[in-house]
């Protein structure tokens, strides 16, 4: 696909289509994967079953839409069949039942694998192994929802039979308790202590990487082991990395850690997640275990007594994406992953954070007086976790413990941080909304938001809903550590309002470190780590308030060179060679102007109404592969 530019999936512009698995517009394309695990479950049955017209792992509720749209034509051509609700519910139990045994779940594999290959979608190695990782859990989850009695019956035969309710939008319901008056935060006081707050994501460690081996090779994840050796013209892996769809080997992460000492010292540690590398055909469960207690302890070692607090990525688990809500109980639940979690961050968390990340992987808890910090999973908002489809309605009820932790913590009077991998921009559209909505509830309470997972430099605005104009809450998306795919090695540091009675804990400033992996891979080079930029003066920002970045995203519509800037620190340093061009800086904008997904209008202001469509047709450019 295009290397850079605008691109897909969800909506976002954003480069290499890290949609999938984050960037990773070279890994294998799960959408597609999808579809032929899909196709292969629904062709068994010659019924008009389809995955999504986009090949979407996970459709969003447009396409929930479209199956409703297409519901009276299904009807009408069951219709001849005579079919009847109870002859219906045996059919699809009996489809159930056969798809659940042990041959026909190789069977479906057999088929994806084929269709996989047929339609190139990966290597042939990558298809079998893709398939094989994903078939079981792909089966539990199509008999549990889409071919489920209740649901196809419902869609085939109409509510009188059953209900098809996948991807229905929903509410969660917020106290009674009056919103108070909203409140912007005053400057601290000249003087007042500041916090410096290190944010570590995407690690992305392979333990696979080989320098000299090929960057370019055709599996999705490259500069490892089985890459091969290069072309005898091209350059091989660097030893800290490489401008590639590569990971980092482990000593660039220990670089990374031990080079902290001009940055710190550090009040606290925010780290959201993405441990394992982007080899996610072939991760067993012992794989995903191994990354996190390894990069724990390598964690430890170097920030010693300074408290870290974590939060579930979307590729901690295997299949990656696969995040089953709690009712999932047994082998296939996320036991083996939260339980191995709260045994490595114990020394950082508190019981009660123990215990609901044992649940669910989310959790609470008060780092120091006057702060509230909330861990989110957000895997349970997440386009690509596949369990969802049997139920995506607030999975875990986690943004109804959200309001909980919220309404605690505004009548204590208390601030709250909020820390997740996902950003809220991105996620499953009701889950999306409902998230605005509260977030707009409790802005004079909601002091931070902080996310990864995009692997690039870059944030999304809150505004009011009744207006869509009043900027009142900003969620920071900082770079990833990794280089995935072709930027350089980095991390952020917040400076944050410190800890004091009456603190306003809203960040005052960020800095990005990066590591020059062109300098550092010369020969006898010793890696410096160093300061990028800072935000306020890099920008000429007044504050880092929400009015500040919505004012920085209208001066860079109107000012090319101001925009160039955010293009080459969005890449961290390393911007790719195709100039982005008018559409393609319309699309990162809005990116930084919707932090409420499926929602064109928030970028109404930046383009004429006229344009809205094609603004739109940006968004929504399906992903290649
Ligand atoms: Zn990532
Ligand atoms: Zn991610």
């Amino acid at each position: 696909m295009p290397r850079h530019g605008v691109s897909p999936g969800q909506g976002r512009p954003r480069s290499d289509g890290e949609q999938a698995s984050d960037r990773s517009s070279g890994a294998p394309c799960l959408r597609l994967l999808w579809l032929g695990l899909a196709l292969a479950l629904a062709l068994p049955n010659s019924l008009v079953l389809w995955s999504p017209a986009e090949a979407h792992p996970l459709p969003a509720q447009g396409h929930s839409a479209k199956f409703i749209r297409i519901a009276p034509q299904l009807q009408e051509a069951f219709g001849w069949w005579n079919l009847t609700c109870p002859t219906c519910k045996g059919l699809f139990t009996a489809i159930d039942f056969g798809l659940r045994n042990q041959a026909s779940v190789a069977w479906v594999g057999s088929v994806a694998i084929k269709l996989c290959m047929l339609l190139k979608i990966a290597p042939p190695a990558v298809c079998q192994s893709a398939v094989h990782l994903f078939e079981d859990d792909m089966v539990e989850v199509w008999t549990r929802s889409v071919l489920s009695p209740s649901e196809a019956c419902g869609l085939l035969l109409g509510s009188s039979c059953g209900h098809w309710d996948i991807f229905s939008s929903w509410n969660i319901s917020l106290p009674a308790v009056p919103k108070p008056p909203p409140q912007p935060p005053k400057p601290p006081a000249p003087g007042s202590p500041v916090s410096r707050v290190l944010f570590l994501t995407d690690l992305h460690w392979d333990h696979d990487y080989l320098e000299g081996t090929d960057p370019n090779c055709e599996n999705p994840l490259c500069c490892r082991r089985d890459s091969g050796p290069p072309p005898a013209s091209q350059p091989g892996a660097g030893y800290w990395g490489e401008y590639s769809k590569c990971d980092l080997p482990l000593r660039t992460l220990e670089s990374l850690l031990s080079g902290l000492g001009p940055a710190g010292p550090f009040d606290m540690v925010y780290w959201t997640g993405d441990i394992p590398a982007h080899n996610v055909w072939q991760q067993s469960r012992q794989d995903q275990l191994r990354a996190l207690t390894t990069v724990t302890a390598l964690v430890k070692k170097f920030l010693g007594p300074v408290r870290v607090y974590p939060a579930v990525g979307n590729h901690e688990s295997t299949p990656v994406n696969g995040f089953p809500p709690p009712f999932i109980k047994g082998n296939q639940s996320s036991h083996w992953l939260y339980e191995a979690m709260a045994e490595a961050w114990e020394p950082w968390l508190p019981a009660e954070a123990l215990r609901t990340l044992r649940i669910g992987g989310f959790y609470a808890l008060s780092p120091r007086p006057g702060l509230r910090l909330i861990s989110l999973n957000m895997n349970f908002c997440s386009r690509e976790n596949f369990w969802l489809l049997i139920n995506s309605t607030d999975p875990a009820g986690q943004l109804q413990w959200l309001v909980g932790e919220l309404q605690a913590a505004e009548d204590r009077g208390d601030k709250v941080h909020i820390i997740g991998h996902i950003p809220p921009g991105h996620c499953l559209k009701s889950w999306s909304w409902n998230y605005y909505r509260i977030v707009e509830r409790y802005e004079n309470t909601l002091a931070g938001q902080f996310f990864g997972h995009t692997h690039v430099d870059e944030f999304e605005v809150f505004y009011d809903e009744e207006t869509l104009s009043r900027p009142l809450s900003v969620a920071f998306l900082a770079p990833s550590a990794t280089t995935y795919i072709g930027l350089n090695p980095g991390y952020r540091v917040y400076q944050i309002d410190g800890n004091y009675s009456g603190s306003s804990h809203v960040v005052l400033d960020h800095e990005t470190y990066i590591l020059n992996l062109t300098e550092a891979n010369e020969p006898g080079a010793t890696p410096h780590w160093h300061l990028l930029y800072r935000a306020r003066e890099t920008y000429g920002l007044p504050n880092a308030l929400p009015t500040a970045w919505h004012d920085l995203v209208y001066r860079m519509w109107r000012d090319t060179q101001l925009f160039q800037t955010f293009w080459f620190l969005y890449h961290k340093g390393h911007p790719p060679s195709e100039p982005c061009g008018t559409p393609c800086r319309l699309a990162t904008l809005c990116a930084q102007l919707s932090a409420r997904s499926d929602s064109p209008a928030l970028c109404r202001h930046l383009v004429p109404d006229a344009s809205l469509p094609n603004v739109q047709s940006l968004w929504s450019r399906p992903l290649l592969c």
